[in-house]
């Protein structure tokens, strides 16, 4: 199984993922393994995403884009990456996909360059969207972070979230198979937490 969280900065995946993990650890989820992992990932190509998102490097929204869909195509197809564990019956949670790419650099950059380099990669079978005004989701990235990254400015995380809302949209109507629940991500950490465990518990090995 794999499932996707998404949503603009601020929004919780992060912590969510944290609880998921714990609950599928302390309840052992009928022998499943849970793999949780990240985008921009933790190898090379993500480490240098990271140079640029802090503005240390200042690549173009097209280039960031490219390298998001490289370091995607390792995350997907490179060893031990998505592929081989959902393969081994393992379920897969990623922070973030290519989604992520669809909503930050198609604002950023070209949306069209954007959707052809994501055209390809496999869609989860759950897209968890986390919705949240964006001024209440940047008070609480400002409250955490000290530096903010290139992308962490309120104006970009409104237009961000109208993005999502568009892209969401295209997916609903073209790719049905792709289940998406939007959380209301301005519930309490421990509601939303039992709200992502009731669907994501006992699911079928797939
Ligand atoms: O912790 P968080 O998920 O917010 O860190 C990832 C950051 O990478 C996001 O804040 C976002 O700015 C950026 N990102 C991006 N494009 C992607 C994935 C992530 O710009 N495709
Ligand atoms: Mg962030």
């Amino acid at each position: 199984n794999f499932f996707v969280f998404e949503g603009i900065d601020g929004t919780g995946t992060t912590t969510q993922l944290k609880l998921i993990k714990e609950r599928f650890l302390r309840e052992e989820n009928e022998g499943r393994e849970l793999i949780v992992t990240c985008e921009p990932t933790t190898g090379p190509i993500g480490a240098l995403i990271r140079r640029g998102l802090s503005g240390e490097y200042r690549f173009t929204a097209d280039t960031m884009a490219r390298l998001f869909a490289a370091d995607r195509g390792e995350h997907i197809y490179g060893s031990d990456g998505i592929l081989e564990q959902t393969k081994a019956g393992k379920t897969v949670i990623s922070d973030r996909y290519l989604f992520s790419t669809l909503a930050y650099q198609g604002s950023a950059g070209d949306p069209q360059l954007a959707e052809q380099l994501n055209a390809e990669f496999p869609l989860p079978e759950y897209l968890f969207y986390f919705d949240l005004d964006a001024d209440a989701a940047m008070n609480r990235v400002e409250k955490r972070n000290a530096r903010l990254e290139i992308y962490e400015k309120r104006e970009f995380q409104r237009i961000l979230r109208n993005r999502y809302a568009s892209i969401l949209e295209h997916y609903r109507i073209e790719h049905p198979e792709m289940k998406i629940v939007v959380i209301d991500a301005s519930l309490g950490i421990q509601e939303i937490s039992e709200k992502i465990w009731s669907i994501i518990r006992n699911k079928p090995i797939i």
